[in-house]
């Protein structure tokens, strides 16, 4: 059986690459991701002809895709069904201990942690699961930790227009970890303090200490 991944789209069949209008990117074929993959093999002095590497490629790509499925998502869209009853509910609404994983811009390298996410909401409310699928959406993509708790703290504020939002993310980057200065326990903190959060000093200190309980 010839498993060898073709080089090229021609090679490869009908797949040819795609012009993604909405980001001007040209979208290569699966194929020539492969072929790049492949070729990745070979400059760390792997063969990846050998039987334990030809799958290898085709793996990594589902691997990426899983990783990098935010792209594709609308953030926005997802925040758009809200709720109007909350009995006069006006304190603050707080989101903790939401896990993600997501990949270092400069390294490709997995950096993880938690965020928390507080509002105070004007009239309308969110399903606590869509403020979850929001940060699943900015965390799978290349980031900076300081751009995905921008991005979260934007799109909330923009779709809900609460009257406060607090977003805290705290995690650790493995490019930290693995290499480099080698900082096995390092975490990074970033914060977004906006309207009351930001106007009112004890609303701040009262959603960090319910964070840190
Ligand atoms: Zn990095």
């Amino acid at each position: 059986m010839d498993r060898k991944i073709p080089e090229t789209a021609s090679e490869a069949g009908q797949e040819v690459e795609a012009w993604d209008n909405q980001r001007g990117l040209r979208h290569p074929t699966r194929q020539q991701a492969m072929a790049c993959l492949r070729s990745l093999l070979a400059f760390i002095g792997e063969n990846p002809d050998r039987e334990g590497l030809l799958e290898t490629p085709d793996r990594v790509l589902r691997a990426w895709e899983e990783y990098f499925g935010g792209y594709d998502a609308d953030a926005d869209a997802t925040l758009q069904t809200t709720f109007e009853e909350v009995d006069g509910y006006d304190d603050m609404i707080l989101l903790k201990d939401v896990d993600f994983v997501s990949h270092c811009e400069h390294h490709m390298i997995p950096i993880y942690g938690k965020v928390h996410i507080a509002y105070v909401p004007r009239n309308r409310v969110v399903g606590i699961s869509k403020l979850a699928r929001v940060v699943d959406i900015f965390a799978q993509r290349l980031q900076t930790q300081e751009s995905l708790t921008a991005q979260i703290a934007n799109t909330i504020d923009e779709v809900l227009s609460p009257i406060g939002l607090a977003v805290l993310v705290e995690a650790s980057h493995q490019c930290m970890v693995t290499r480099g200065i080698q900082k096995t326990h390092a975490m990074t903190v970033t914060t977004a303090f906006l309207g009351s959060f930001k106007e009112n000093e004890k609303l701040e200190q009262r959603f960090l200490r319910m964070v840190s309980a």
